[in-house]
């Protein structure tokens, strides 16, 4: 094992490892994802992968067993609290929150059970694989309640007669209507998020996070934004310019055999409606495209 070389635990396959991946390729690191390995070394930048269960990456974290982890904050406070009531270490920081893996962690209860807060479930038994972050969040209610550990199929606890009502993660909302279940409170809203052990890294690995964190930034940024051109009369260029979404400085070029006419380029923050599309051919304006963005650099 080569100690020089950063290591980065990721989700090996679920929710999170599909966009892990995406996110390294888009910061420039070539890797040889090979099925049933646990490490994969990057081919172009001293970065080793550790393709882990999701569970194991905020330890591994802040064992120092590797330099950074990506994992939802679920997962994350969930094992924060657990290790700290042990009297564990737990010392990282979070690098970066980034834009996937959103979910919340709900309470659910069966769709004829009369919920009326947090209350209704006094003294009642809820299924959930996150006992620390449910005992917080009814610990500053104030109600009391019986905690029933299951690390999967949790959904189905109320209809087997393992539990009362569930707290579990919620994205659509499917699985749960699937089960004859609603949500009922949301106690916690979780993002995946980039962190790094506590210790302070070599200052080689440092320039490689140093690197890292510049390019996730703009991969973010760039899936926020959007390139805007089109063609607009010269007269209104005004009330055009008015309406583009987050137009500070367009760009106005001059058309080649047209004085009429201009052309506008634009990066925006934000998409491009419909609507705006409508109002501006109403204002004269053709040829209008919004095009993705793949990388941005301020
Ligand atoms: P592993 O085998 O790695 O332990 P897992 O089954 O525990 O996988 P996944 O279901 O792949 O985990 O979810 C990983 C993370 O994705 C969750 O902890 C959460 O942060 C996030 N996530 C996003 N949407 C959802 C969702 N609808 N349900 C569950 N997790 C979600
Ligand atoms: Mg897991």
């Amino acid at each position: 094992m080569d100690k020089t070389r950063l290591r980065i635990a990721i989700q090996k396959s679920g929710r999170l490892s599909k966009e892990c991946q995406q996110l390294l390729k888009g910061c420039g690191v070539k890797l040889n994802l090979r099925e049933q390995r646990l490490i994969a070394h990057a081919e172009n930048m001293p970065i080793d992968l550790l393709l882990v269960r999701d569970d194991d990456i905020p330890g591994l974290v802040m064992d120092g067993v590797v330099d950074l982890g990506v994992v939802g904050e679920n997962v994350l406070e969930e094992t924060l609290m657990d290790r700290q009531a042990q009297g564990e270490a737990a010392d990282y920081s979070v690098l970066k929150r980034l834009d996937f893996g959103g979910c919340r962690l709900s309470l659910a209860v069966a769709d004829d059970f009369d919920y009326q807060g947090p209350q209704s479930l006094e003294g009642r038994r809820i299924a959930t694989s996150y006992p620390w972050l449910l005992k917080r969040f009814m610990d500053a209610q104030g109600v009391k309640f019986k905690s029933v550990m299951l690390n999967g199929s949790v959904e189905v606890a109320p209809r087997a007669g393992v539990a009362d009502a569930i707290c579990d993660l919620v994205s659509t909302g499917a699985t749960l209507e699937a089960n004859g279940l609603v949500e009922a409170d949301v106690i916690f809203r979780s993002k995946a998020v980039l962190i790094q052990s506590g210790n302070a890294l070599p200052a080689g690995k440092q320039q490689i996070v140093d690197k890292l964190l510049p390019r996730i930034q703009g991969l973010q940024q760039a899936r926020e934004s959007k390139y805007i051109m089109l063609h607009a009369p010269k007269d209104k260029l005004e009330q055009v310019i008015d309406l583009l979404p987050g137009a500070e400085r367009p760009t106005i070029m001059q058309l080649a055999g047209e004085t009429n006419q201009v052309a506008i380029h634009m990066v925006s923050s934000e998409d491009m409606f419909w609507e705006t599309m409508e109002g501006l051919k109403a204002l004269g304006a053709s040829s209008i495209l919004v095009l993705p963005i793949e990388k941005m650099m301020e």
